[in-house]
């Protein structure tokens, strides 16, 4: 008897923080979803200007590229956090989908009806041999 509520007290324990992972790991990746979305707001407005006063420049016959090195430094910098940022969300999703996935085991079902664990030879309700 106190088996059976040690099984049922350990799956609500692991449901319980599945949930906490899923939630967690909502609101960290939409954080940064957020912060991707801002830079590239960033990125866009930038290009804007840029091309905005390189038609001036064009309008006025007089191309100076220094003028634009900051705004070209500023533009590299933005697309390498852009970049972190993505592999930050990419190993968040990683780290969320492995502590989710653990706790959740593959498993397959018998001819019988009954469910085992992926890498089960026999089954333990019928004893039919399982691929
Ligand atoms: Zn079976």
């Amino acid at each position: 008897m106190s088996d059976f509520f040690d099984k049922l007290k350990k799956g609500l324990d692991e449901g319980l923080t599945k949930v906490k992972v899923k939630s967690k790991h909502l609101v960290d990746s939409t954080k940064i979803k957020g912060e991707i979305s801002n830079l590239n707001q960033r990125k866009s407005a930038l290009l804007l200007t840029l091309g905005t006063e390189f038609y001036d420049m064009y309008k006025s016959g007089t191309f100076v590229i220094d003028k634009f090195k900051d705004k070209f430094n500023e533009l590299e910098n933005i697309e390498k956090q852009i970049e972190l940022k993505e592999k930050e969300l990419e190993e968040l999703d990683k780290a969320a989908e492995e502590i989710i996935g653990k706790q959740s085991p593959k498993l397959k079902k018998c001819s019988c009806g009954a469910e085992l664990p992926i890498d089960a030879k026999f089954c333990t309700s019928c004893g039919s041999k399982l691929d």
